[in-house]
């Protein structure tokens, strides 16, 4: 069935899968879906410092071009504002799908939007990859286990996720997305990879994007309160980008399909992680506590043992060492004169 042009050399760039990381091929075609926002962009600047061609596709919901703006005039850098909701035509050999909002703030903020997207934008996806014969990852999310009842989530848990909840745009969109991405494996023969990502954080998030990283740092640079949701007994991980970065380019050239939890184990508590950010930017920064929102998970830690044995990864930037990475970042946007622009 390899009888296209571009399947027979998706054949050949497949056969590639084996060669390590870091070790340079010949022109590669990706798309990177979702490549103008927080984690594309830094994938994006692996891909392209690895001397492959990229393709960002993005209808800039929560993107900007500053994201991804040092890369323009390079001829090996291509940029498309486009909804992918709408169907695409494009001959690549490998993409990975990122396109969806990921704060829930944002994803929220038109619920049927992000549901579209989650799975009308992965159908499309998914017959582009069937149509040229390319690799297909999706960056699903450790929001598919809802609120836990196993501690910490393996990849073999089925999740607790309340079907309609305020949530559920997000959580059940890419519940779907990872079945559509399965059925298309299984009935078409499409090569996929499948990552469930845990919260993560670092340079290029949106500065008031709502998430609790981005919103405490923003706080305490701004001499604000930081905003504890709840009690701040709830739990998540917190990864840093350039370790995700690591993890989403081991699975696509791996061998194995997933689904795998790619986070950071280590767990904190919302008191904890504002501690955190305190000594590290301003120890007089007061808490300040507001109502949770509705169907907040009270836990979240994934279990990485699979992703360790499969495909050789894990985490290696701690909190400590992550966060002032991304807090110069965030000084630079809030007080430098790099001027924060629209797109
Ligand atoms: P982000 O909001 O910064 O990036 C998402 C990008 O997708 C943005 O550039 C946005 O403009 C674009 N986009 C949204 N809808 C689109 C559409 N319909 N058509 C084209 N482009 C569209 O979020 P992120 O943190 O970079 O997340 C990237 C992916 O990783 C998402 O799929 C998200 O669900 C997943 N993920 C992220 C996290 C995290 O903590 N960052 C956790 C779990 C999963
Ligand atoms: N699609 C796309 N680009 C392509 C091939 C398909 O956007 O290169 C879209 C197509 O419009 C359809 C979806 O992907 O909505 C699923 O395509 P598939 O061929 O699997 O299914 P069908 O078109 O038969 O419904
Ligand atoms: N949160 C908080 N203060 C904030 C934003 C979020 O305490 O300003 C809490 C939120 O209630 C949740 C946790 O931080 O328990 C993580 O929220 P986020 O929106 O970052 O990501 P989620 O894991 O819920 O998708």
């Amino acid at each position: 069935s390899k009888n296209t042009p571009y399947q027979q050399r998706a054949a050949v760039v497949h056969s590639f899968g084996k060669i390590p990381l870091g070790i340079k091929r010949k022109g590669l075609r990706i798309v990177v879906t979702g490549g103008a926002g927080f984690v594309g962009s830094h994938l994006v600047d692996r891909l392209i410092a690895r001397g492959d061609s990229v393709i960002v596709v993005d209808n800039f919901f929560t993107g900007r071009k500053e994201n991804v703006m040092h890369h323009f005039g390079n001829p090996r850098f291509e940029l498309i504002r486009h909804d992918v909701v709408e169907p695409l035509l494009l001959e690549v050999d490998q993409i990975y799908h990122l396109a969806c909002p990921a704060s829930p703030v944002h994803y929220k903020f038109n619920p049927v939007k992000t549901i579209k997207t989650n799975v009308v934008g992965t159908l499309n996806m998914l017959g582009l990859a069937k149509r040229v014969g390319a690799r297909f990852l999706l960056t699903s999310t450790s929001e598919v286990y809802g609120d836990p009842l196993q501690h910490p989530q393996k990849e073999t848990y089925w999740g607790n996720v309340n079907p309609i909840g305020v949530r559920s745009c997000y959580d059940e969109g890419k519940r779907t997305a990872e079945t559509l991405t399965m059925d298309y494996h299984r009935g078409a023969g499409v090569e996929v990879r499948i990552a469930r990502i845990f919260n993560t954080y670092g340079p290029r998030m949106c500065l008031d994007d709502g998430r609790v990283v981005s919103n405490f740092v923003a706080q305490a640079l701004r001499k604000e309160p930081l905003t504890v949701y709840g009690d701040g007994k709830q739990t998540r991980s917190f990864q840093y980008v350039s370790d995700l970065v690591e993890g989403l380019m081991r699975l696509m050239e791996g061998e194995h399909v997933g689904p795998f939890n790619l986070g950071n184990p280590g767990e904190f508590t919302m008191l904890e992680l504002a501690k955190v950010v305190q000594e590290t930017i301003d120890p007089d920064a007061k808490i300040e506590y507001r109502p949770n929102t509705e169907d907040d998970p009270h836990k979240r830690k994934p279990d990485i043992t699979k992703a360790k044995e499969q495909l050789g990864w894990e985490p290696k930037v701690d909190l400590h060492k992550g966060l002032p990475l991304m807090v110069s970042d965030f000084r630079q946007r809030i007080f430098g004169d790099h001027k924060e622009g629209g797109t």
